[in-house]
C-alpha cells in the first residue's frame, strides 16, 4: 500500500497545473461518494490521494514513543468529516470515541480547517493507533498519545516564534470587508478590528468612499516561515474626516490617548449565582484509569434553562455540537482571552457574530456526557485554560504611570509607519 502510494506521487508531481486541478476535484468526488456509499454497504477502500506518507519525523516532545515516521499523513479538504477520514483508514470508530472523550479538554478536533494535517502513528504489532497529532501551523500541536489499554492522554504544543511587522493599508470602496480583504488583511484580523470599534463605528453602513485604513500586522515566523498565525499591532482608520485609532500593548488595546477600547470582563457568565459542583483541576485524575483527565472548567448547578452571558466582548468562533461538550460556544476576546461553555441546551449565537459582555447568547442544559444539568465554563489566557474563579482577569483601562513611557514610543513608532504607507 506504500509502495502504492508513493508512486502515485510521484505520478502527482509530473503532472501539469490543469490536470492536478481536475485530478483533485475527481479525487474529492471519489472520496465524497466513498463516504455515501459507507452508509449503506460493505466497502471496498482504496486510500484517498490526499493520504501520502509522512514526510516529516516526529518533532513533538512527548518521550512515551521513540521518534519515528508517521503511517499516516492526512490533510484536511473542505468537508471532510473526522470519522469519514477514520473510515478511510480503518481506524475503528470506537477508537475515534476514545479520542474525541480526550479531546473534551482541549476541543481541537472541532477546529480543524482545510488544510490542516493530522498524522497517524500504528502500533507496529496490533497496528492499533497509537499517537494521533494535529498540526494547525508550525507553531500549534496537539497530540494524543495512547495510555496502554486505556485510552488516550494529550498534550498541547505552543511554541512563541518570531513576530514579524508589516504594514497594510487601503481605501474603502465597497464594504470595509472587502476592501480590507483586497488590502491583505485576513477575516480573523477583519473580525479583530470590528471587534474593537464596534462602539464607535457601524462596520455595515459607517463608511464613506474612499476612508483610508492602515494596519499595522504582525505575522508569526517559525524557522523562518509563516505559521498563518497573525496579529493586529495597530490600526488606524480615517472615517469621514475623523481618525479612529487602536494600538496592542502587553495583549490589550488603546486608543491613541492610552484610554482602553476592551472592557474588563465580568467573572460569572450567570446573572445569579449558582454552587460550584465542579472547580477547575488541571490535575485531575480519572477514578479508574487514573489517566489525567484535567477540569479545564468551572461546573455551575444551573437548573437547564437558565439564561448564559458572555463574560466579555468578543467574537464568537465556535457555536456548534460535540458528542461530548455536547452543544458549546466559544468566544474570543481580544489577543489574549477566549471563553467556552458546554452542555447547553440552545444557543442564541452564531459563528463569526460580534458579542458585548454581559449579552445573552445562551440557555444552559444537559447536553453532551453530563452527569446532570449544569453549565461548564472556561477561560483561557493565551490559549492555556485558567482558573476563571481566580485568575487575573481585568484589562487595564487606562496607560498609567511607568507604562506611559513605552506606551507612546510604541504608539509613536507605529503611528508614523502607518502614515507613511497611507495610500
Ligand atoms: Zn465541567
Amino acid at each position: 500500500m506504500r509502495q502504492l502510494l508513493l508512486s502515485a506521487d510521484q505520478f502527482w508531481s509530473s503532472l501539469p497545473k490543469l490536470h492536478k486541478l481536475l485530478s483533485s476535484v475527481l479525487a474529492i468526488m471519489v472520496f465524497l461518494l466513498l463516504l455515501l456509499s459507507s452508509q449503506t454497504a460493505e466497502r471496498n477502500v482504496r486510500l484517498p490521494l490526499q493520504i501520502s506518507e509522512a514526510e516529516f519525523g516526529d518533532m513533538t516532545a512527548d518521550n512515551s514513543q521513540r521518534a519515528r515516521l508517521a503511517d499516516y499523513e492526512y490533510e484536511i479538504a473542505k468537508g471532510d468529516v473526522l470519522s469519514g477520514i477514520f473510515d478511510t483508514l480503518r481506524i475503528p470508530q470506537k477508537t475515534m470515541y476514545e479520542i474525541l472523550e480526550t479531546d473534551l479538554a482541549v476541543l481541537a478536533l472541532d477546529t480543524l480547517k482545510p488544510g490542516n494535517k493530522l498524522s497517524f502513528w500504528l502500533d507496529p504489532a496490533s497496528r492499533e493507533l497509537s499517537k494521533l497529532e494535529i498540526e494547525f501551523s508550525l507553531a500549534h500541536r496537539v497530540t494524543y498519545v495512547r495510555a496502554p489499554g486505556k485510552g488516550f492522554e494529550y498534550n498541547v504544543t505552543i511554541l512563541p516564534g518570531d513576530w514579524q511587522e508589516e504594514v497594510l493599508s487601503g481605501e474603502v470602496r465597497g464594504s470595509f470587508y472587502l476592501s480590507a480583504k483586497r488590502s491583505g488583511l485576513t477575516a480573523g484580523d477583519i473580525m479583530s478590528i470590528s471587534a474593537l470599534f464596534k462602539n464607535k463605528l457601524n462596520f455595515n453602513k459607517g463608511f464613506r468612499a474612499g476612508d483610508q485604513f492602515q494596519v499595522v500586522r504582525a505575522k508569526q515566523m517559525v524557522d523562518g516561515q509563516e505559521t498563518g498565525e497573525t496579529r493586529v499591532e495597530a490600526v488606524r482608520i480615517l472615517n469621514r474626516k475623523r481618525e479612529l485609532t487602536a494600538f496592542l500593548y502587553k495583549d490589550s488595546y488603546y486608543d491613541e490617548t492610552g484610554t482602553g477600547l476592551e472592557r474588563a470582563f465580568s467573572r460569572y457568565p450567570l446573572k445569579k449565582r449558582y454552587r460550584i459542583s465542579s472547580p477547575f483541576n488541571p490535575k485531575r485524575r480519572h477514578p479508574v484509569t487514573r489517566l489525567i483527565r484535567p477540569h479545564n472548567g468551572t461546573d455551575f448547578a444551573t437548573p437547564i434553562g437558565t439564561p448564559i452571558y458572555s463574560t466579555g466582548d468578543g467574537v464568537v468562533i465556535e457555536s456548534k455540537r460535540h458528542p461530548y461538550a455536547g452543544i458549546y460556544i466559544k468566544i474570543r476576546h481580544g489577543q489574549k482571552y477566549k471563553t467556552r461553555y458546554l452542555h447547553l441546551s440552545k444557543s442564541y449565537v452564531r459563528k463569526g457574530q460580534t458579542v458585548s459582555r454581559g449579552q445573552k447568547i445562551a440557555l444552559s442544559g444537559n447536553t453532551g456526557r453530563s452527569t446532570g444539568p449544569h453549565l461548564h465554563y472556561e477561560l483561557h489566557i493565551n490559549n492555556r485554560p485558567v482558573n476563571a474563579m481566580s485568575a487575573d482577569i481585568p484589562i487595564m483601562t487606562e496607560i498609567e504611570g511607568r507604562e506611559r513611557k513605552p506606551f507612546k514610543a510604541k504608539v509613536a513608532k507605529e503611528l508614523a509607519l502607518m502614515k507613511a504607507n497611507a495610500s
